[in-house]
């Protein structure tokens, strides 16, 4: 990659300005309000020779971010200033004509991949700025880079095939028709399958209101409990894919490294990873949408404070769950005209739901046993009921506020 090199510092200097355009974006988020943006994902069927196109695609796509990623590490290290997008996306056209292979790619594919660069260093940047950790933005391994977007032109959805300009027309498993006005389509590869996402703007369909309002308390043993008592269960797979995780594990071990039978163990040790996930997926897909049909406000936990609120102790590995499964829980009630409040989580699990007496416990003591109003409860059901009060409080405020 000759592309990045040289000239870099009169050029950062000079569109320094074009980094922030405040009416832009505050336009943008105008029109953003009204339609809401909807995720299809669909299996495709390529031919042998359009993956390969795929693949080359991916991995010039990869070759670029990282490059790009060089060239900002180096002007950060050794002349301490920061690239931005539009300085490295004039790059492109020198690239292409130093490395020709990149002629093969549609132009939108490689700004996106150089957008996805920007915005992971824009994230990098807020959250040292927020003083919280932050790791400086890595190089992506083949792994790791799975997937580029075209995000305004370049592909056509006809019937069930997709055309992507210069790779070919695919064959796309259409499980569900599409309403909506699609934006942007990503290629996804997972493994060794490979999948297209379309972005769809789509206007919010409103659901029935049913004047029901819940508290969820996310936990360990239960996924979670709500304010009337009702239990969610982890899902189950776990145990049984743990049991397939080790196994596939000790097979790894067994096997000689950089073998066939090493790689072929490896493959299906990231398929049953992969299933997993699917199936997590599934299950927060199943539980949120519930929620959202039977509930017209959803109150939740702030997930930036939970950890800090309940000690560590085995909390980290949801917290990332907890998120995905609040992300749902969100934009699936934007989209059904109904609410999520989030509340400060401190002591919803120490206060009495009943009394308000603060009643100490550590993780451990599972059941809430109030000795001045002795109401006895199961430790996250009366924090569940502490959150609903909570998140009905805020929202009796803004609604105040409103008039
Ligand atoms: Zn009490």
């Amino acid at each position: 990659m000759k592309g990045f090199c040289g000239k870099i510092k009169g050029e950062a200097q000079k569109s320094g300005k074009l980094l922030y355009a405040p009416n832009r974006i505050k336009k943008l988020i105008l029109i953003m309000a009204k339609a809401i943006i909807k995720s299809y994902k669909f299996r495709l069927q390529p031919s042998k020779a359009i993956s390969a196109k795929l693949e080359s695609t991916l991995n010039l796509c990869r070759e670029l971010y990282n490059a790009a990623l060089q060239e900002r590490r180096d002007a950060y290290r050794l002349n301490h200033i920061s690239i931005n997008y539009y300085v490295q996306a004039n790059q492109l056209p020198e690239i292409k004509q130093t490395n020709p292979e990149y002629k093969t790619v549609h132009s939108q594919i490689l700004q996106n991949t150089l957008r996805r660069l920007d915005i992971t260093f824009k994230k990098f940047f807020d959250r040292r700025k927020r003083k919280a950790q932050a790791g400086f933005p890595r190089f992506k391994a083949q792994k790791q880079y799975n997937s580029f977007c075209f995000p305004q032109s370049g592909f056509k959805l006809l019937g069930n095939k997709v055309d992507l300009l210069k790779i070919g027309t695919i064959k796309v498993k259409l499980s569900r028709q599409i309403v909506g006005k699609i934006k942007t389509c990503t290629i996804k590869k997972e493994i060794d399958k490979w999948f297209v996402i379309f972005d769809v703007e789509a206007l919010p369909k409103p659901l029935p209101q049913t004047g029901k309002s819940i508290g969820l308390d996310m936990g360990i043993s239960a996924f979670t409990t709500f304010s009337d008592g009702t239990r969610i269960d982890n899902f189950q797979f776990r145990e049984s894919a743990q049991k397939r995780i080790r196994v596939a594990q000790r097979r790894i071990a067994r096997r000689k490294k950089g073998s066939s039978g090493y790689r072929k163990a490896v493959t299906l040790f990231r398929k049953i990873h992969q299933k997993i996930k699917n199936q997590r997926n599934d299950f927060q897909h199943k539980v949120s949408t519930q929620i959202v049909k039977d509930y017209d406000l959803i109150c939740i936990e702030k997930l930036s404070v939970l950890a800090l609120s309940r000690g560590m102790l085995g909390k980290q590995i949801n917290d990332v769950a907890f998120g995905n499964f609040f992300t749902k829980l969100k934009y699936k009630a934007e989209s059904a005209n109904k609410s999520v409040i989030e509340v400060n989580p401190a002591y919803t699990s120490q206060d009495c739901s009943a009394c308000g007496e603060r009643v100490k416990k550590d993780l451990s003591v599972r059941v809430h046993n109030c000795l001045k109003c002795g109401l006895v409860l199961d430790r996250d059901h009366n924090a569940a009921i502490n959150i609903l009060a909570l998140g009905l409080s805020v929202s009796a405020l803004t609604q105040t506020i409103r008039l």
